[in-house]
C-alpha cells in the first residue's frame, strides 16, 4: 500500500492510473478503522483496480470541540488493517493540507441539512460536504463508497455529487454491526463493556418500533414506548424519527412501509450514538 500525506504527489499516482483507463474507487473515512469500515474496502476491491482509502478527522464537521478532541486517532493500526485488507492508497492529509485557513465556504442542502443530525448538529452537514468535495477533486474516482450507518449523510452526499455535477458513482453499503445488533463505529471504543451492552439498546428499539409500527400501531405511541424505555435503562434518548428513504422528509405515520426509514440518535455514557433501520426489506 502506498501512502500519501499531501496532495500533489496523490494526484500524480492517481493520473498515471487514470491514463491506462482503470478504475479507481474511493472510500473517505476518519480512521479507527473498523469491519464496517473494512465492509467499504471490501465492496470497493471488487468493482475497482484501484482502491484508495482517506483518512482525515475533519475539524469543519464538527460542531463539539470536546467530540473532536475524543474522537479516536488510531493511524498506525488503521495502516495495517488497510494494507491487510488489500487497499492500494492511503491518503491521511494533516488540517493544514486539506484547509488554507479558517473555513469560510458553506452548504445548505434545504431541509435535508435541518432535520435530524442537522438539527442535533448544526453546520455538521455544510463541513461534510466541503470535505467530501475538497476529497472528490483530489481522488477524482469512477466510485465512491459510502456506509447506510450515516443515511442522512448519504443523501447529502447524492445532492452534493447531483448539484455539483460530480461524474461518480456513488455505492451505499448495508451497515455492519457486532453480534449484539450495536452499529460498528469508531465512537464505540469510547465506551466501556457494559456501554457497549447497553448502547445495542439503541438497535433493539429500532427493531420493537418497527415491529409495533407494522401491526399497525401510530408512530407516537411507539415513540412513546420508546422513550420510556431508553430512560428506563438510562440511555439519553435525542431523537426517533420516522423518515421517507427516498426524499427524506419526516414522517407521521407509516403510509407506504417500502419506503420508510426508522432513525435513531442517542447518548451512551456521554457518546453520541446513531442507527437506522428500513422498515421493510424491500
Ligand atoms: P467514519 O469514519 O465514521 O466517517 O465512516 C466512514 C465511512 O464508513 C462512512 O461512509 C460511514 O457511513 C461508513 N461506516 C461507518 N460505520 C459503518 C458500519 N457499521 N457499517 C457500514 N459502514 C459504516
Amino acid at each position: 500500500m502506498v501512502i500519501f500525506k499531501e496532495i500533489k504527489p496523490l494526484k500524480a499516482y492517481l493520473n498515471a492510473h487514470r491514463a491506462t483507463a482503470n478504475s479507481i474507487g474511493f472510500v473517505p473515512t476518519m480512521g479507527a478503522l473498523h469491519e464496517g469500515h473494512l465492509s467499504l474496502i471490501k465492496a470497493s476491491k471488487a468493482q475497482n483496480t484501484i482502491t484508495i482509502c482517506s483518512i482525515f478527522v475533519n475539524p469543519a464537521q464538527f460542531n463539539n470541540p470536546t467530540d473532536l478532541e475524543k474522537y479516536p486517532r488510531t493511524l498506525p493500526q488503521d495502516s495495517a488493517m488497510l494494507e491487510k485488507a488489500g487497499c492500494d492508497v492511503l491518503f491521511c492529509p494533516e488540517v493544514s493540507e486539506m484547509y488554507s485557513g479558517p473555513q469560510q465556504l458553506a452548504f445548505d442542502f434545504g431541509h435535508l441539512d435541518k432535520i435530524l443530525e442537522g438539527e442535533f448538529r448544526p453546520g455538521h452537514f455544510s463541513g461534510v460536504a466541503l470535505v467530501v468535495a475538497k476529497l472528490f477533486n483530489i481522488v477524482r474516482p469512477h466510485r465512491a463508497y459510502f456506509g447506510q450507518k450515516d443515511f442522512q449523510q448519504c443523501k447529502i452526499v447524492s445532492k452534493l455529487a447531483e448539484e455539483l455535477k460530480f461524474d461518480i458513482d456513488l455505492i451505499f453499503v448495508p451497515i455492519v454491526r457486532e453480534p449484539s445488533g450495536l452499529a460498528m463505529s469508531s465512537r464505540n471504543t469510547r465506551l466501556s463493556e457494559e456501554g457497549k451492552k447497553k448502547a445495542s439498546i439503541l438497535y433493539q428499539c429500532l427493531q420493537d418500533a418497527r415491529y409495533q409500527l407494522l401491526q399497525g400501531k401510530s408512530f407516537s405511541e411507539v415513540k412513546k414506548m420508546v422513550q420510556l424505555f431508553c430512560s428506563q435503562q438510562n440511555v439519553r434518548l435525542e431523537y426517533l424519527a420516522l423518515a421517507d428513504r427516498v426524499n427524506f422528509t419526516l414522517l407521521e405515520n407509516v403510509t407506504e412501509p417500502d419506503q420508510a426509514i426508522l432513525l435513531i440518535a442517542g447518548y451512551v455514557e456521554e457518546v453520541r450514538l446513531i442507527d437506522n433501520i428500513y422498515l421493510t426489506d424491500k
